[in-house]
């Protein structure tokens, strides 16, 4: 009984504690999203596994806080979600990222694209469209040299509505790229439907190649889909010589991963586009 009381003491504590953490977070969240100066944009190269030379980026936010220091995407991105602050923030990754973007052509260097990751939160938003097109229009950006990434729960979740919404931003040129594929459950036919431009097959799948037949099976089926359907196709978390290998032989035409870099700061980007650019 004593056992029973006390460890449902600590349960409770430790719950309490879980609940302030979150709602502390919660508050840091908000107050860093009033002038945006403790977040950051890396960007993580993307490669061509012909050349090995770096074809475009993906844009990959990091949160500075002065307090808990580098507050990790995975922890605070689900609440933004949660609490709507993505729209805001989305709307910042898009701009800056945008920028970013056109900084890299004004100092010679011309990648073919910048992937921004945009939220299903952000992708219901109804003023979605017309921050697209204001984002597009203020930065000058060309709309083929960006991709929206957005993941296959998006797609998966109301079909009909993802195709009208996917189809705007299409409309207006900007690519559209399907996140961590294989993980979200989306059927076939429905995929087939979307006007997507490229699937990037997730890490998950990466991980076990070139030994685990599993993975090397799912990675196959994922390549002929891509190649069937027309679409270009990236692979994520690609971290040894051996699994570029596989890819590069499945003719996987970009890649991305800590074997390359790890994401990097505007400026170490800068430099590594200039060592490693065709
Ligand atoms: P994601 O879009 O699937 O991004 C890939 C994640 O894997 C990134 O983690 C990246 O740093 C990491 N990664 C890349 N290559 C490797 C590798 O070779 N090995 C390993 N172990 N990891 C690798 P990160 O930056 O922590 O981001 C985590 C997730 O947070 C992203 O997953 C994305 O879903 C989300 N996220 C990041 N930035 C944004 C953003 O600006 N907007 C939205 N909506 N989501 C974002
Ligand atoms: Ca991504
Ligand atoms: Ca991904
Ligand atoms: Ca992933």
């Amino acid at each position: 009984k004593e056992n029973g009381r006390n460890s449902f003491c600590f349960f409770s504590k430790e719950l309490s504690a879980q609940v302030n953490a979150k709602a502390e977070l919660a508050s840091a969240l908000r107050h860093a999203l009033k002038d945006f100066s403790e977040f950051e944009l890396y960007y993580q190269p993307k490669v061509s596994a012909d050349t090995g030379k770096v074809v475009a980026v993906e844009a990959l936010i990091r949160w500075h806080h002065p307090c808990l220091g580098l507050v990790s995407p995975a922890r605070f991105i689900p609440l933004a979600e949660e609490l709507g602050l993505i729209v805001p923030l989305g709307e910042w990754v898009l701009e800056q990222g945008c920028q970013d973007y056109m900084r890299l052509c004004e100092l010679g260097i011309r990648l073919d694209h910048i992937s921004i990751n945009v939220s299903n939160v952000q992708l219901d938003d109804d003023a979605f469209p017309s921050t697209l097109d204001r984002v597009l229009r203020e930065s000058g950006i060309i709309p083929d040299a960006l991709e929206l990434e957005i993941t296959e729960s998006y797609i998966a979740r109301q079909p009909g509505q993802a195709r009208e919404r996917l189809q705007y931003f299409r409309d207006r040129g900007v690519r559209l790229a399907v996140d961590d594929f294989g993980t979200g459950y989306s059927a076939m036919n429905t995929l087939q439907s979307m006007p997507v431009t490229r699937i990037k097959i997730d890490k998950s799948f990466v991980d076990g190649l070139p030994c685990d037949s599993n993975s090397v099976a799912l990675t196959r089926a994922v390549v002929s889909l891509a190649k069937n359907f027309k679409l270009a196709l990236t692979a994520e978390g690609v971290e040894t010589a051996a699994q570029l290998d596989f890819l590069s032989a499945e003719k996987c035409d970009e890649v991305q991963g800590f074997y390359f870099s790890m994401p990097v700061t505007f400026d170490h980007l800068i430099t590594y586009c200039r060592d490693n650019k065709a």
